[in-house]
């Protein structure tokens, strides 16, 4: 193999780039895309975190399990580019910004889905031997995580791909469409009609992913569909330089509660982020909605600690669509011949950027990776729906999220409301199920877009 393109600009491509730029220096690499202001790996927190993302909802589930099996090897990832960053001068300082996750809940807290997921969070902790400290308060639960910490996405991106546009090509247009040509290399015509041909292609668009493939010639579909989950944070600091700024030295969090935000705080180079709302729709939706803001300064008070009423405390948003797939497993592997996939990571792609940037490379050139071959098959782009469990349970669980979402958003969950969405869940269930021996259960964050895209 002599030429490669790797398609897209988000953490995912970008590492893969850096990736096939170390360790195959003779490789002729050109990386396209925009960088656009709605990728997921520029609004990150980026948390890298592994136990603290584990819920109720996913706790059981293979990709959950083979995450907690690789997690300290993916951890240890990041060390490894911390020192290469530094001792190649692509960076002048380490890249962590917060050391160690604290997750709390306070004893008070009536909300199901909070509590059950704190619980799985432990239970994995001591399934998988994670070190972690309870710290039990007066009003509140704390777990430790030494090893999970964060970076700031902005300045550690910014700093690959400015390192990348020095060494390799990087051409700043997205691509229109890929074509499988006769020699059985690849055509990658970009927006402004150009033509490039490579020996191998590698498609990395993030939420955008899909648009691409479905545009191209000849390339199958993955049957999975994928949607936009639209996600927004507040970025908080003090706008008089004289005046203290809100500092985190640890990650601050929540745990996640399925379909309503878990909070966060985490500490950036020049301001602590507070994240962050998840919505998942099959638009790409521009703006943030006024509610997910709402939450995320009472948050920003209640569980980071920020006082919102200081004088001179100023916020921004940022907002990115993490990629995600109706079975929330990601899209990873062959296409064809030559012609690699990855997205569909979620909430956590940030995190596995640089373990999955280096597997995937080590895989196209042969060398195994333990443990890939396992995650290839849980993430095949040819795979059928994976179930998040039997149909009546997600149903309820649906409607459980549903009631605490409105909960926290002071909202009515009556009866009538609990029909409505009931039916709405059976009809997605149904969409789901139309040509499926087996009977496929739903992610209850999925349920609303899958029924609005497909059955309305
Ligand atoms: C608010 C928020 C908070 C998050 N927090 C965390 C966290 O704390 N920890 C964590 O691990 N993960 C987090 N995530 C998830 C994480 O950001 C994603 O899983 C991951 O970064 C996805 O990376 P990506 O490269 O696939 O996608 P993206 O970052 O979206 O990148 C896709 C790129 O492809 C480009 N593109 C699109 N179409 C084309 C085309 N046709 N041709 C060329 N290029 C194209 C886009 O412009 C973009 O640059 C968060 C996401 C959000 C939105």
């Amino acid at each position: 193999m002599k030429s490669i393109a790797v398609i897209g600009r988000g953490s995912i491509g970008l590492l893969i780039a850096l990736e096939l730029h170390k360790n195959h220096p003779d490789l002729d690499i050109t990386l396209f895309g925009e960088r656009s202001k709605y990728s997921a790996s520029y609004a990150a927190g980026a948390m890298l975190n592994i136990l603290s993302e584990i819920d109720c909802f996913n706790v059981e589930l293979p990709l959950t399990k083979w995450k907690l099996k690789n997690r300290s090897k993916a951890l240890k990832e990041w060390d490894y580019l911390n020192d290469y960053l530094l001792n190649n001068q692509i960076l002048d300082k380490s890249i962590y910004t917060s050391f160690g996750t604290s997750m709390s809940i306070e004893n008070s807290s009536i909300n199901e889905c909070e509590k059950n997921s704190f619980d799985s969070v432990m239970k994995a902790a001591k399934e998988f031997n994670v070190d972690i400290e309870i710290i039990n308060h007066d009003d509140q639960q704390e777990i430790l995580i030494k090893d999970e910490h964060s970076v700031d996405s902005n300045s550690l991106l910014g700093a690959i791909d400015s390192y990348l546009q020095s060494q390799i090509n990087v051409l700043d247009t997205n691509v229109r469409s890929i074509k499988k040509n006769a020699h059985k290399d690849w055509s990658v015509i970009d927006e402004n009609n150009n033509e490039n041909i490579f020996d191998a292609v590698i498609i990395a668009c993030g939420s955008w992913s899909e648009k691409l493939i479905s545009q191209s010639q000849d390339i199958p579909l993955p049957k999975i569909q994928s949607f936009y989950g639209i996600g927004c944070a507040l970025l908080v600091n003090s706008q008089l330089p004289h005046l203290k700024d809100p500092n985190l030295k640890q990650i601050k969090r929540t745990p996640n509660r399925g379909g309503t935000c878990g909070i966060h705080g985490v500490q950036r180079d020049n301001c602590v982020y507070i994240g962050a709302s998840s919505h998942v729709s099959h638009k790409d939706l521009k703006l943030p909605n006024p509610e997910s803001i709402r939450v995320l300064i009472e948050g920003t008070q209640k569980f980071i600690g920020i006082n919102i009423s200081e004088f001179a405390l100023g916020f921004e948003t940022a907002m990115g669509y993490r990629p995600v797939t109706s079975d929330h497993v990601p899209i990873i592997g062959s296409l064809s011949d030559n012609l690699f996939c990855i997205y569909g990571t979620k909430r956590d792609g940030l995190t596995w950027a640089p373990f999955y940037a280096k597997c995937l490379v080590n895989n196209m050139f042969g060398k195994l990776e333990m443990d890939w071959d396992e995650l290839l098959n849980l993430c095949s782009p040819s795979r059928e729906h994976i179930s998040a469990g039997s149909i009546d349970d997600c149903i309820d669980l649906y409607l459980l999220t549903k009631e605490w979402e409105d909960y926290q958003h002071n909202q009515v969950f009556d009866e009538k409301k609990k029909q409505r969405l009931r039916k709405m869940a059976q009809e997605a269930h149904d969409f789901i199920n139309r040509d499926s021996d087996i009977k496929i259960g739903l992610n209850p964050e999925i349920i609303n877009v899958l029924y609005y895209r497909n059955c309305v």
